[in-house]
């Protein structure tokens, strides 16, 4: 009896102390993790992404990686103007899960975001002060967490384009990378150009030699003891949201009607009745003097590519260039080069036209045949064939059209640019777009000095 309980209790001490090792092991595990959170504000709907890290490897790029991601009901910050809570309680879910997913021991120590995009910048123009409520709103909501709150803001055109490329060269590591020798190495590769098209705008950036001759356009960045000089714009009311309601006035004012339009961009069968305060509730679209805001305007498509491809080129204004060269609408722009990703809703665009024309498009040509197919298709034969697609199917000819004139005919991508351009959702299991950028510069994760100098000056 004695040997017995002896084993039993050499037994129960070998399992306490494996408990103990599972339990340091899995609390230096977490310890070990930082965490940080942005909150999305884009014009059509939020996103909040987690990211983690290593804390104890903070300098890397590649280091910081998405943990999560997470997207709130209903649509963005700025559709609830003059709904008092309804944005701010829009939020709660999504932060509910985040503070589920990040250990309660980080929670002090996780940095909260919150950047606003074009369809808050529209609604600071037109009602100011409903901006103003919703922005703070939402501060005070996200001020009711755990989390570290570091502000509420509405992002720059210019700070949108930028993150977004800070976001795309540090997933494909064009600033740093790890060297087989274990050392982080400065790859001095050219950095990739970032295409974003959102909702309400859309944003161009790329590394430049040529001279940026409007310094709105310039943003000087030193990363990794390493100097860029960045071309950025943002065309705000040149989102897809945005276009479309821009079509709407357009055909309306050339159709002499505001009761009824036939539309080159909608396919064949489809049919569709919008109350003309949803098109004209924009500073993108002037309102006419007999508007009456509860009239409706019934939609009958006709899905005409070349008709379509001329309406929305009409969007775009050609005169008064007063620089050497301009994309469009007397907007600077030097020659593209390099490589480029494209996101958001040029990469679904781009992947559904792949799908539908059963192609891989790789020159501009096979872009425009692509579209032609969607253009001709019905309304009927869209759904029977994607039956999964859900409300965006209607929309796909004229966001087509929108991403073949703005990359072919106003940036000027050609046949041998074009195909340097990489349509992307995700690079390295992370969202692409401004966010991670935002987070990285904000949380000084983007050293401006080498890091290599900085890791042989610390002990
Ligand atoms: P986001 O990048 O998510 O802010 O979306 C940018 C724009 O793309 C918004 O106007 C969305 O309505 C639209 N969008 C989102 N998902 C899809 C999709 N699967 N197909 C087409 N457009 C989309």
């Amino acid at each position: 009896l004695p040997i017995c309980t002896a084993i039993a209790a050499l037994l129960i001490s070998f399992i306490g102390i494996l408990l103990l090792v599972i339990n340091t092991e899995e609390i230096k595990g977490q310890a070990q993790l930082m965490y940080g959170i942005i909150l999305d504000a884009g014009s059509s709907h939020t996103s909040m992404f987690i990211y983690k890290w290593p804390a104890d490897k903070e300098n890397g790029t590649g280091i910081v990686s998405q943990h999560s991601e997470c997207h709130v009901k209903g649509g963005g910050i700025s559709s609830y103007a003059g709904n008092k809570g309804g944005a701010a309680n829009s939020l709660e879910e999504c932060m509910e899960k985040a503070m589920q997913e990040i250990p309660k021991s980080r929670h002090k120590l996780t940095p909260v975001y919150l950047g606003a995009t074009a369809g808050m910048r529209l609604l600071n123009i037109s009602k100011p002060k409903e901006s103003d409520e919703i922005l703070k709103e939402v501060a005070d909501k996200l001020k009711t967490y755990p989390f570290s709150f570091k502000g509420a803001t509405i992002l720059s055109g210019q700070e949108e384009g930028a993150y977004g490329w800070v976001t795309v060269n540090y997933l494909l590591e064009k600033f740093i990378t790890y060297g087989f020798v274990g050392h982080w190495l400065s790859p001095g590769r050219d950095t990739a150009g970032a295409l974003d098209l959102g909702g309400a705008s859309t944003q161009i950036t790329f590394e430049t030699k040529q001279t940026v001759e409007n310094k709105d356009n310039l943003m000087k960045l030193r990363l990794y003891g390493r100097d860029y000089q960045i071309y950025t714009q943002s065309f705000l009311c040149y989102g897809r949201n945005q276009v479309l309601f821009r079509l709407l006035a357009l055909l309306m004012k050339t159709q002499g009607s505001d009761r009824s339009i036939v539309h080159p961009c909608y396919p064949a069968g489809y049919s569709d009745s919008v109350k003309l305060s949803s098109v004209f509730d924009t500073p993108c679209n002037e309102r006419q003097s007999h508007y009456k805001p509860e009239d409706v305007l019934q939609i009958k498509g006709t899905g005409n590519y070349d008709q379509c491809l001329g309406n929305v080129s009409r969007l775009f204004s050609f005169n008064n260039c007063s620089y050497s060269r301009c994309s469009f609408d007397g907007v600077f722009q030097p020659n593209i080069t390099g490589n480029f990703m494209a996101f958001s809703a040029f990469f679904y665009t781009h992947s559904f036209l792949q799908k539908a024309a059963g192609i891989t498009i790789t020159s501009p040509a096979d872009l425009k045949d692509a579209i032609r197919v969607v253009c001709n298709m019905s309304f009927q034969e869209m759904q029977n064939t994607f039956p999964d697609e859900g409300n965006h199917l209607g929309d796909y000819c004229a966001d087509s059209i929108l991403l073949q004139v703005l990359l072919i005919n106003r940036y000027g991508f050609n046949d041998l640019s074009f195909p340097r351009i990489s349509f992307r959702e995700k690079a390295e299991d992370t969202s692409v777009g401004w966010s991670l950028g935002y987070m990285l510069s904000l949380s000084n994760l983007l050293p401006a000095e080498n890091v290599l100098v900085r890791k042989t000056l610390l002990p």
